[in-house]
């Protein structure tokens, strides 16, 4: 037994009042730091935590697709002609376990059903997570928000990892958020393009993205394929 100095008191049993209800509950601590619930009370009250999750989750859902319908009216898309993949990622997204991380991702998957792609969201890669894989293309889609370009070289490191899983032949390409915000209509070409000009700067590099090309030159290279997004595709 540990020398704590502080004299021990032998286990009573003692009465809380139900958090709920008010009757008896036996405790096994004299000060309790948590709430005591009766048998009854308890297994309503954990019914009731797993509803309201479910209620929370559904609304969160129905919220995310709200916004991600705005980011497409926003920037005056044809909205009409993402009708039926509005409703098919909402569907997507109403089933169990966490399908889209925010709304611009449910932006990008609509642009991507439109026009007819396979997609797969939120899968696990190794350690990593990552938004969007798009086997017929073997590319990985991460939709980036502006914190992005702080982290190149962190980035790097997770292309080296996933691509060590998935094969050489996937590439990892980032769309902004604020493509996703501005150029919507141009996602798929944009996605093409970005891969296609990465997998020539590996072939002009032994297969690899030097390392000496993460710090000063990766910031190069994002802004050519920022410009060039801007540039083909506005
Ligand atoms: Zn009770």
């Amino acid at each position: 037994m540990k020398r704590s100095g502080k004299t021990l008191l032998p286990l009573t049993k003692v009465y809380y009042p139900c958090w709920n209800c008010g009757k008896k509950v036996e405790v096994e601590q004299r000060t309790i730091t948590y709430r005591a619930f009766c048998e009854q009370c308890e297994k309503e009250y954990n019914e009731k935590k797993a509803s309201d999750l479910k209620e929370y989750v559904r609304l969160k859902t129905i919220i995310m697709h709200e916004r991600a319908m705005r980011i497409l009216e926003k920037q005056k898309a044809e909205v009409y002609l993402y009708k039926e993949a509005s409703e098919a990622v909402l569907e997507f997204a109403m089933q169990p376990g966490e399908k889209f991380s925010s709304s611009h991702e449910m932006v990008a998957a609509m642009e991507l059903i439109r026009n007819h792609f396979k997609v797969k969201t939120q899968q696990s890669v190794g350690n990593y997570r990552v938004d969007f894989m798009l086997p017929e293309l073997h590319v990985v889609l991460e939709v980036d928000g502006h914190l992005h370009k702080h982290s190149l070289v962190k980035d790097n490191e997770r292309d080296i990892e996933i691509r060590k899983i998935l094969g050489a032949e996937w590439e990892v390409v980032r769309i902004s958020t604020k493509n996703i915000e501005e150029n919507i209509d141009k996602l798929t070409d944009a996605i093409q393009a970005i891969a296609n000009y990465k997998r020539e700067v590996r072939r002009k590099h032994n297969g690899i993205i030097p390392e000496w090309y993460s710090a000063r030159e990766n910031n190069h290279y994002a802004k050519i394929i920022d410009k060039s997004f801007k540039r083909d595709f506005k």
